[in-house]
């Protein structure tokens, strides 16, 4: 039997990142106080993903590039996350980051932790002149109000029935999207809501953990791919 392509799909905010980037500079150059709200109205399901960005966009007055910047050096990378993509890549297995943050702080982190090259999908942030924020979503698809960037079509976009997708993730962008993958690594939000709507999951505290698992799945004779994952890209399918 043809053994089955691995493909892992991960989240970048509290997952390659231990806490969430995009959140922290909307407290740190918005308001505090404002964010949480914009964020608590997301999670309550009263507004997209979409536009809980475009609100917390027009809470920052004053952002600055440099400060921006400044203030990305100060967070790092998960230090388990680089090996596992070196784990990968001697492996063969295709790794590509979804993010529903955005491109300028990702871009800048990899490239602090030396990861260059990886592949990855995330909105775009503008740090304009006047010191607005404003942000594009160029993978946006109405039918997927909890991520900006459509995470579920870069799935199906990346992968055909005969691999194995591999999804880890922490949060809300991750609830719809991990579920057209046929084994998900869950941590935080997203492990709650697996164990609610009884979805099967590995928890995971860091990628070492993950990275044990997926060489016990690779030691497997045969990957069984989960059943629903499959009925879920099948619809998507159909109603292209
Ligand atoms: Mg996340």
């Amino acid at each position: 039997m043809k053994k089955r392509t691995l493909k892992v799909f991960v989240d970048f905010d509290g997952t390659i990142t231990l806490e969430d980037v995009g959140e922290r500079i909307f407290r740190r150059f918005g308001c505090a106080e404002k964010t949480d709200k914009i964020i608590e109205n997301l999670l309550s399901d009263k507004i997209s993903s979409r536009q809980c960005w475009d609100e917390l966009c027009n809470s920052v007055e004053n952002a600055n590039k440099k400060e921006l910047d400044n203030f990305i050096d100060s967070i790092d990378v998960d230090p388990t996350f680089v090996p596992f993509v070196k784990f990968c890549g001697d492996n063969e297995i295709e790794l590509i980051v979804l993010s529903d943050g955005f491109d300028f702080y990702i871009k800048r982190l990899f490239s602090k932790a030396g990861l260059t090259g990886l592949k990855y999908y995330s909105n775009t942030l503008n740090v304009n002149e006047d010191g607005k924020l404003t942000a594009e979503y160029p993978y946006y698809d109405s039918g997927s109000p909890t991520s900006a960037n459509c995470k579920k079509n870069h799935i199906i976009n990346h992968s055909s029935d005969d691999d194995c997708t591999i999804y880890i993730g922490d949060g809300n962008s991750d609830k719809d999207a991990a579920q057209y993958c046929d084994f998900i690594f869950a941590k935080n939000d997203l492990l709650k809501f697996c164990s609610k709507e009884k979805i099967s999951f590995y928890p995971f505290k860091n990628f070492i953990d993950i990275q044990n698992k997926i060489i016990e799945l690779m030691n497997k004779k045969n990957l069984r791919k989960r059943h629903h994952a499959q009925l879920k890209r099948k619809a998507a399918y159909l109603a292209e």
